[in-house]
């Protein structure tokens, strides 16, 4: 694989990074994973806006000019001919002697790599997949896309122990998202419901446009928090993200959802969202 490092592109086994970079150090960096479908960039550009609002937020600056930062992902994408995954790019503070205050001229680093996978035709769409629930102990600013990444990590360690797929974080009794995705369940009369934007969680790309297509499908959704109580009950139940798109979710702490696979909303709101990716992605 080829990938990208601060103005080069090189083999992976060849790529470095500074040991005093300060997203190895201290996890100040932040990240964005877009998807590729048909070697083609989906929702990129919300992608960039939520990248720049995470910058902001940690008064960070770019390394790059954007029309730059979609060059770089255009060539990872070419240079590794690939048809169908995702292009990660991270963006640190930058190298400079450990300490607490941030650098003033520290220049900040650019990574890029792809990971070419399926995303459309995997098994997991057709068998749905299970979840259990466990605390959300991360930070409070879940609404930038920070590299820090190790308590979602601990979460989806603990749920592949209990023979589950994913974890789904709990906080003060509400559903806050998934480990790396946002969490929904549809009630037993058809209505979305997914926890409302705070800095609770992030706001998800796939989240948007999925609620997008809902409104258009004349579907109900409510933006508000639910328990693991009211998601056993649930019809059904999904998550979203750029990794997965809208994956169905037919377990919840052992309680199987109707009747075990993935039902007809979450089906079709995964349907739809891959029609507009692929129309859309460029
Ligand atoms: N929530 C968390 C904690 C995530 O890490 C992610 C994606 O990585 C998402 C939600 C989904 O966001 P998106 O749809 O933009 O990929």
């Amino acid at each position: 694989r080829i990938v990208y490092v601060n103005g080069e592109y090189v083999p992976e086994e060849e790529a470095k990074i500074s040991v005093f970079d300060r997203g190895f150090l201290m996890g100040d960096g932040v990240y964005e994973v877009s998807s590729i479908l048909d070697g083609k960039l989906v929702d990129n550009d919300a992608h960039l806006a939520r990248l720049e609002r995470s910058l902001n937020e940690l008064n960070m600056g770019w390394p790059c000019t954007k029309e730059e930062l979609v060059d770089i992902q255009r060539e990872v994408i070419r240079r590794n001919d690939v048809e169908e995954g995702a292009v990660y790019w991270q963006i640190t503070r930058g190298a400079a002697d450990r300490d607490f205050v941030f650098p003033k001229d520290a220049k900040p680093s650019l990574v890029m790599f792809t990971q070419a996978r399926k995303i459309v035709d995997v098994p997991a769409a057709k068998t749905g997949m299970s979840v259990i629930t466990v605390q959300d102990i991360r930070w409070h600013r879940r609404d930038i896309k920070t590299v820090q990444l190790l308590a979602p990590s601990l979460a989806k360690m603990e749920a592949k122990a209990a023979g589950a797929d994913d974890a789904w974080l709990v906080e003060d009794g509400y559903v806050t998202e998934g480990s790396s995705n946002n969490a929904f369940i549809i009630t037993q009369d058809g209505t979305i419901v997914t926890r409302k934007l705070s800095n609770d969680i992030l706001h998800g790309i796939t989240r948007r446009a999925v609620l997008k297509i809902a409104e258009q499908e004349g579907l109900k959704v409510e933006e508000r928090s639910f328990t693991p109580d009211e998601a056993y009950d649930a019809a059904e139940a999904f998550i979203t993200s750029a990794s997965a798109f809208v994956m169905p979710v037919v377990k919840i702490d052992n309680r199987i959802l109707g009747n075990g696979v993935p039902g007809p909303i979450a089906s079709k709101l995964r349907e739809l969202y891959i029609e507009m990716a692929k129309a859309e992605a460029k």
